[in-house]
């Protein structure tokens, strides 16, 4: 209805490559490799503006961690959660992973660990976003880098 938001079903695949080619001169100067592993996903329910607005975040804050020769890791699968079908996208870096500590605070409005850089907004944006489609985010450590996953209901 009127009032109920994005109605149409956006394929998170094509974002995730608009994505990396409007990234691509900061993942290029820095040396990064990208190892993509999109898979066949259901569409989901959110505008395809605020998918990319996420996907720019957390690729970007997987960048700023890493520095030079890090490895940036993108899969897209179907997953269910609570028994609902969904998709899921994971964002993984070879960066210094988030100190145990700060694992609860990522996602704070203004919640940075960076010098100038940093609104520490991206995180807290980016679940407004997914949360408001119905979805989830979620951040933990892979003993390698940080892992960000960002799942979504199935478009109904
Ligand atoms: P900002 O990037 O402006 O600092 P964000 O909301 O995007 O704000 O991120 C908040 C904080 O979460 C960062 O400052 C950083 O401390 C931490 N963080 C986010 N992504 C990563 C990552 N991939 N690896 C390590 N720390 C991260
Ligand atoms: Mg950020």
């Amino acid at each position: 209805g009127e009032f109920s938001g994005f109605d149409e079903s956006t394929l998170i695949s094509p974002v995730v490559t608009d994505c990396l080619v409007l990234v691509d001169h900061l993942i290029s100067k820095r040396n990064i490799e990208i190892k993509l592993d999109l898979n066949e996903a259901p569409a989901v329910k959110i505008d395809p503006g605020e998918m990319q607005q996420v996907v720019i975040n957390l690729v970007v804050n997987a960048v700023q961690a890493m520095g030079d020769n890090g490895v940036l890791t993108i899969s897209l699968n179907q997953m269910d959660q609570d028994g609902q079908t969904g998709a899921a996208l994971v964002i993984k870096d070879t960066g210094p992973g988030i100190p145990l500590d700060k694992l609860n605070s990522v996602f704070d409005p203004f919640f940075t660990t960076k010098q100038a850089e940093g609104t520490g907004l991206g995180l807290s944006i980016s679940q407004s976003l997914i949360q408001r489609a119905g979805g989830l985010i979620s951040a933990r450590n892979t003993g390698d880098g940080a892992e960000f996953t960002v799942w979504l209901p199935e478009a109904s």
